[in-house]
Formats: C-alpha cells, structure tokens, sequence
C-alpha cells in the first residue's frame, strides 16, 4: 500500500483497508479476535480494519492501567512533567493533521475540510489541559481554631474507562482524555466501533510524546460486550460516557457493581429560541448550520426552531435560502459541506424519522430526499413546519439533518416549548433584547446557551447536560475536577483534648 500520508495528502481511497490493532501497556495488541472492515460511508469502499476485544482483553489493558496508576509512574510526575508530555502531543497532533483527519473523513463520513478543522483544534484543547496540570489543586482552612488545621487535597480518580461515540471520534476523545492526563489518571478508552482508528494513531502518538507505558490503553470492539465490561468492571474506579441516551442508563446501572464515579454525556432535542426582534439574516444562517453541520449527527444540533409566529414564515424562508446553497456530498471534495451519513442504520432512522414527520401532518418545507446508492448515504437538510409539539419530530433525538420548527406567541410558551422535552444538552436564543436574553438563559433549562451563536466555544468553559442529557462537566477546569477525588484531612496542632481525662 502506498504511505498512509501520500494518501491523505493526494486524498485517495486506500487501495487495502488500513489496519489499526488495539493498543495495550504500550504496544500493539492484536489478541485472538479476527480484523473487521469498516467501510467509508461516503464511498461504500473498505477502508479500515479494527479488532473486536474479548473481555479477556479488556481485563489486560484494565490491569495495565492499575499498575500504571498504582506505582505512580504518572499521577507520581509533577504536574510540570505531566504538561511537558501533554504539550508534546498537542505538537504531534498539529505534526499529523493532514492524516488523522483523512482517517477520520473515511471512518465517519464528515468533509475533509471539517476533520482538519476538528483535529486542529483538538491539538487546542490537549494544550490548554497541559496548562490545568500545573494550576489543579486542592484547598486548606485555617479557621478551625488554633488546634486544628484544615485540608482538602485533590486527588486524582484512578484508572477511568473512556467510552466514545462515532461523530466526532477525535474531537470529543480530545475533551476527555486530556483532561483525565491532567488529573493523573490512567485510562482505558473504548471508542466507537465505526471510527476507532484515529484513537488508535493517538495512541501511538502518546507514547511518542513519552507517555508511560500503560497510562492510556485502547481497545476496540462492539460496546454490548466491550463497553459494557468497562462499565461493570471492578477494577476501573470512574467511567466516562460519551453516547446515546438509553446506553448512558445502561452504563449507569452498570456502574453501581462497586459504585464507580460516573460521567455522562448524552443525547439532545437542542432548541433555537428566535424572539421577534432577532436578527432573522444571522439566525437563518446559524439555524441552517446547526441543522445541517456534520449531517445533523451531532449532539448539540439545534434540532428544533421554536420560533415567534411572527416572524415564522419570514424565517423559515430564509433559512431554506441558506440550506438550498449547502452542498451535500462526496466527503474528500473539500467543497462540500454536508459528507455522508454514517451507516445504513443511522441512514434508515433517519429517513424513519421523515416519513412519521410527514405522517403526523407536518408540512415539509425542502429536502426529505436521500440516497444510499452504492452504499454511500446522504441526506439532504430537511425542514418541516407545524410540527405538534408531542409528536416523535419534536420530542426524539432524530440524529440526523432534520428540522422541526414550532411556533409560540408569548415568551411563557417559548420557554415551555424550549423544556418540553426529556433532554437539556444545549440551547441558542435569538433575540436583541438584553433583558430577554438573560431571562431566557436563566429558564432555559440546558448545559450550555448560545445568545446570538450556536455550536461555537473553547475547551475553557464547560460542557455537559442536564435532564436526561447526562451527569458532569467535561472540559475548563471543571473537567479535570470530574477525574479527581477529594480527601479531608484535619491535622491536630499540638495534643488532642483528652476523651477521658
Ligand atoms: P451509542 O450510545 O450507540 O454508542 C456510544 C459508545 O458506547 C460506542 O463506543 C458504543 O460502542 C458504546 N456502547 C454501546 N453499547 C454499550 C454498552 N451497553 N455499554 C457501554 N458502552 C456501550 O451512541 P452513538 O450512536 O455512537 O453516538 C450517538 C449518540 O451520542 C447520540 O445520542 C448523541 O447525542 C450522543 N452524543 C453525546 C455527546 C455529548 O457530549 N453529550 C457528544 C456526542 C454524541
């Protein structure tokens, strides 16, 4: 086969599927499992071959882990050393742009142009954790009175299973993995079983950088059987959950076997909240882009307009303006903007999802038009107007480009629509009204609020849901905190008073 970057630099389809083994106590680990094929979803060719681990496999990479995290070999470094290493590899990510982000195009579908943006700015977040290393710190009270000193000191969780979904593969192992570095922990990551192959390079890419041997450990596989062990198991001291919203309540019974710290990220029905008075140009453009971006595969889409009656039909207009100049298709042309969707069944849900929309009485506005020809699978943006508020478009995570605008009259109803759903991952609102902007926020009930934007921010400030959603925060501060533990400690100064005198 031709050099993987010649590929990725020509953007070829590799002639043999690239092969990626599992990586365990600092070396490849193939095991006893036989390779299977992922094809790209945008060209229905095989393009990688990963490993499905047994349990058994798991069990080593997890007792890598434990010995790593037991001799100190990294939670035992100074936090200098810790961001020396964390820096390197942020260098060694920028170092492979071009071929993490080809990778990373083949596996999920997404426009080449995007995985290089995603990757580029995962080298980001790996940077600012590296910073965190040196400033995560505990806290002390002197106030307990001229005997008694107060301390709580931060410690790091243990050895943490990371566990990964398929849409941002790279970018979202970037807003974990890091983090728990930082804290001193040592890890077990099981990525999706579509797109495993850039976490395997990153791999390879963390022991470059001169990570110790065992710190981070990578198997791969199907989640029922691999991902489930990792949340069950006995040995890992904190899970952290990146997926759908059904497999975080199973991870998190699984979890309850020797009451592991639990970390979720889950799915969203996101709201774009558009008041009367917004700017309907700006709103259009970023409603048609939070529809649309990645395929609507993504977990802070903003899936549903709740938009003043007022100004519906204007908007909507504008919005179907802006997706009808959205290019859908082949994801190596890097003058698309829309790639493919990720497998048959996403596919098939998704296009479920359109055919209960028009069946409940919604009226489609433009796209519902897909094609899984040669077996590559696209989905044009997809709006639909008078959608109930009860119905399956409105209330279910579709995972796909699929819009479903509701209307409201007055600000109570925006805000009821906005938290009438099981979900509270993210929310944009739209308004030029300062006063309104804040009460919004203040009601809405979701992790992160956009006011005026929509899916933009860095690893400064943090990320997680409420509801069902999840439990947690990733990233900014708050995500090194997750992937600690903190101790008490209470130092008598000079002798006990006497229990018995
Ligand atoms: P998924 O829940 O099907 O799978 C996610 C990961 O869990 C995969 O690695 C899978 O192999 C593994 N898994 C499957 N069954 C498991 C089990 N029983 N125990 C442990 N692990 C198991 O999700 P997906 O289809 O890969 O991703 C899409 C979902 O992820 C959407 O619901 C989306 O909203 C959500 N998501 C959330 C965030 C966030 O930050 N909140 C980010 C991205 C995606």
């Amino acid at each position: 086969m031709t050099d993987l970057s010649e590929l990725a630099a020509a953007l070829h389809l590799p002639t043999e599927p690239v092969r990626a083994p599992m990586f365990i106590d600092g070396k490849d680990f193939a095991g006893a499992s036989d390779w299977v094929t992922r094809k790209s979803p945008g060209h229905g060719m095989p393009v990688t071959a990963t490993l499905r681990a047994s349990k058994g496999d798991l069990d080593l990479a997890v007792a890598a882990a434990r010995r790593a995290f037991d001799d100190g070999r990294w939670s035992g470094l100074p936090g200098e050393q810790r961001a020396a290493v964390l820096l390197k590899v942020a260098q060694l990510i920028r170092d492979n742009v071009e071929t993490l982000a080809y990778l990373e195009t083949l596996e999920s579908g997404k426009p080449i142009g995007q995985s290089r943006g995603e990757v580029t700015a995962a080298a980001g977040i790996w940077e600012y954790a590296a910073g965190l290393a040196r400033v995560v710190h505990g806290d002390s009270h002197d106030t307990l009175g001229p005997d008694m000193f107060g301390l709580v000191v931060r410690q790091p969780v243990g050895v943490v299973g990371i566990v990964t979904p398929w849409n941002f593969p790279f970018f979202i192992l970037s807003e974990r993995l890091p983090f728990a570095l930082t804290a001193g922990c040592t890890v077990v990551v099981k990525p999706a079983e579509l797109t495993s192959t850039t976490t395997l390079r990153l791999a390879a890419l963390l022991t470059e950088a001169g990570l110790p041997d065992g710190v981070v450990n990578v198997v791969t596989g199907l989640g029922s059987v691999v991902g489930q062990a990792l949340a069950e198991h006995m040995d890992v001291d904190m899970i952290s959950f990146t997926g759908s919203t059904p497999v975080g309540r199973s991870v998190l019974a699984a979890a309850g076997g020797n009451m592991k710290k639990v970390g979720l990220e889950l799915g969203g029905k996101n709201p774009q909240i558009v008041f009367a008075d917004a700017d309907l140009d700006d709103a259009a453009d970023a409603i048609a882009f939070g529809i649309a971006f990645n395929a609507g595969q993504c977990c802070v889409s903003g899936s549903r307009l709740v938009v003043h009656r007022s100004v519906e039909q204007e908007l909507v207009e504008r919005v179907q303006a802006v997706l009808a100049k959205v290019r859908v298709g082949d994801p190596l042309d890097a003058s698309n903007h829309v790639g493919a969707i990720v497998e048959a069944r996403q596919f098939d849900k998704i296009r479920g999802f359109i055919d209960a929309g028009t069946r409940d009485g919604a009226q489609l506005v433009c796209g519902g038009t897909a094609s899984s020809e040669g077996e590559r699978f696209f989905i044009q943006p997809t709006v639909f107007r008078n959608v109930q508020p009860g119905s399956a478009l409105a209330q279910e995570e579709i995972f796909g480009p699929v819009l479903a605008v509701t209307t409201f009259d007055t600000f109570e109803q925006a805000i009821q629509l906005a938290n009438g759903v099981p979900y509270g991952l993210a929310a944009s609102i739209w308004t030029r009204d300062l006063q309104g902007a804040f009460k919004s926020l203040r009601d809405v009930q979701a992790g992160r609020i956009w006011v005026n934007c929509t899916i933009t921010g860095g690893p400064e400030l943090p990320i997680g849901g409420v509801k069902q959603s999840g439990i947690g925060r990733e990233t900014g501060r708050y995500g090194v905190e997750e992937y600690t533990e903190l101790k008490s400690v209470h130092v008598q100064l000079g002798n006990r008073p006497r229990w018995i005198a």
